[in-house]
């Protein structure tokens, strides 16, 4: 166990941030002035007086830490969550790739893989985000329910009966009415909507195609760039379905794999087979979407590489639009937190094998990365990349994740976002994640849209 004391550090969040990739959680502890005084076992990490900056303190630890651990992490000093943005902030500061991935890798100490990646990412999403209207926004609408709920999950997910599902869609009804209205008031348009869970396409045919109605008769579409439903789960899929979705205008959707191998989709709490999955990509090719998006998890439980690259390889085969490759991250509202605590730290060497070798393959077959962000608690603290086929890049992953654009979101968990571009910040309202607390609330969480949104002056 290692016990440290840091003397002069402001932020201790970003501090165990960056000590949190060295070491797992369990074997070390951060104390305060008093307790290190009071032992004399405890290790000082005396950060010199002359260090002002932030970045060269953090610099400083890191040598410290790698020093006694070992150890030297991808992604260097760079802890947040956005690591495309800041490349971003500072091409247009240098001007200059070549500069700024000597930057990264010198100044943030990251591998000169994490640097390429960076970089090439970016350069993909500049072809698609070029043209930015302020009044352009993104609508997000969370329907959180599933059949089953995955091991790893921590998002909104319930099992609920048809009755709960039609009361939390009125409730949703009535929240689509307001924003609508307000939207429009305020000479907004909806750039992108995207509808996601839980699982959207768990509702039934009757019930998606009155929500859809709802939605389209009451918030303007007519510049719609791109309309994402998230079908992720293969056995909520049916013809019918995709096919009521399609003739609303969707383009895109999510069919979501996670893995191609069947001992991976029990273990992980999905009661579909591979073969489901497959039959789900063939459904959605006949009705005819223009962009399938599919994620795969690196690091599931009880898969080795091979286990990630053959899953790959077979979503290849089938020919996504998308692919997002995610790390697992394993949060605390997850059941594989409860039963493994270190997860994360102890998939590290795991997780690095199948991203070098995913990746290589992707781009070999013609999949370019698009997106990129990281989590808390990911893997071997790596990172979630979205590739694409040239032309197929998903504007909504882009744009919420670079955190440029105003995202209004409605539903149960729904965190909207304004974007105050003038000075560079967001600010966030969010709704209560429990469903049933929503359906209760629904009034509240209007006025906190009400409040927080419509009714501030700044022009966004
Ligand atoms: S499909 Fe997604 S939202 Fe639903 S239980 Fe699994 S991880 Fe959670």
């Amino acid at each position: 166990m290692y016990k440290f004391y840091f003397n002069r550090v402001k932020n201790k969040y970003e501090l165990n941030e960056l000590v949190r990739m060295f070491l797992p959680a369990s074997e070390y502890e951060l104390v305060d002035e008093e307790i290190y005084s009071a032992d004399p076992d405890i290790k000082l990490i005396n950060i010199p007086d002359e260090i002002e900056d932030k970045n060269e303190a953090k610099r400083y630890l890191f040598n410290v830490l790698k020093h006694y651990t070992g150890f030297k992490p991808d992604w260097g000093i760079l802890t947040g969550v956005r690591p495309v943005k800041l490349a971003g902030e500072i091409i247009k500061e240098t001007n200059s790739i070549q500069r700024t991935k000597e930057i990264l890798m010198n100044d943030y100490y990251t591998t000169e893989a994490k640097a390429d990646l960076i970089l090439k990412t970016w350069g993909n999403q500049q072809k698609v985000i070029a043209d930015l209207d302020k009044r352009a926004i993104a609508i997000y609408i969370g329907i959180p329910f599933c059949p089953t709920r995955c091991i790893y999950c921590s998002f909104p997910s319930n099992q609920a009966d048809e009755e709960a599902i039609k009361d939390y869609l009125k409730a949703l009804y009535k929240e689509i009415e307001y924003v609508s209205r307000e939207v429009e008031k305020k000479g907004w348009y909806a750039e992108s909507v995207y509808i996601g869970g839980g699982t959207p396409t768990i509702l039934s045919d009757s019930d998606i195609n009155e929500l859809l109605i709802k939605l389209v008769s009451l918030l303007d579409t007519s510049k719609l760039k791109e309309f994402t439903v998230e079908a992720g789960r293969p056995d909520t899929i049916t013809y019918n379905k995709l096919k009521i979705i399609k003739d609303f205008g969707v383009g895109r959707i999510c069919i979501n794999p996670q893995s191609m191998k069947e001992s991976t989709l029990n273990r992980i709490g999905r009661n579909h087979k591979p073969a489901d999955i497959v039959q789900a990509f063939e459904i959605a090719q006949k009705v005819g979407f223009d962009v399938i998006n599919a994620d795969l998890i690196a690091g599931l439980p009880g898969e080795k590489p091979k286990d990630f690259i053959d899953s790959l390889t077979e979503i290849i085969r089938l020919r996504p639009g998308n692919i997002t490759v995610h790390t697992l991250a394993v949060k605390r509202a997850s059941r594989l937190k409860e039963e493994d605590e270190e997860y994360s730290y102890n998939k590290g060497n795991t997780v690095r094998a199948m991203l070098d070798e995913g990746s290589s393959l992707l781009e070999d077959s013609g999949y370019r990365p698009y997106y990129l962000y990281r989590q808390k608690q990911m893997a071997g603290n790596f990172e979630n990349v979205g590739y694409s086929l040239p032309g197929k890049e998903c504007i909504f992953n882009i744009r919420t994740i670079e955190d440029n654009q105003t995202i209004i979101a409605l539903g149960a968990g729904g965190i909207s976002k304004i974007w105050f571009p003038e000075e560079n910040r967001i600010e966030r309202i969010p709704n209560v994640s429990n469903y049933k607390i929503y359906i209760d609330r629904i009034d509240e969480m209007i006025k906190r849209k009400r409040d927080g949104m419509f009714a501030i002056e700044e022009d966004v």
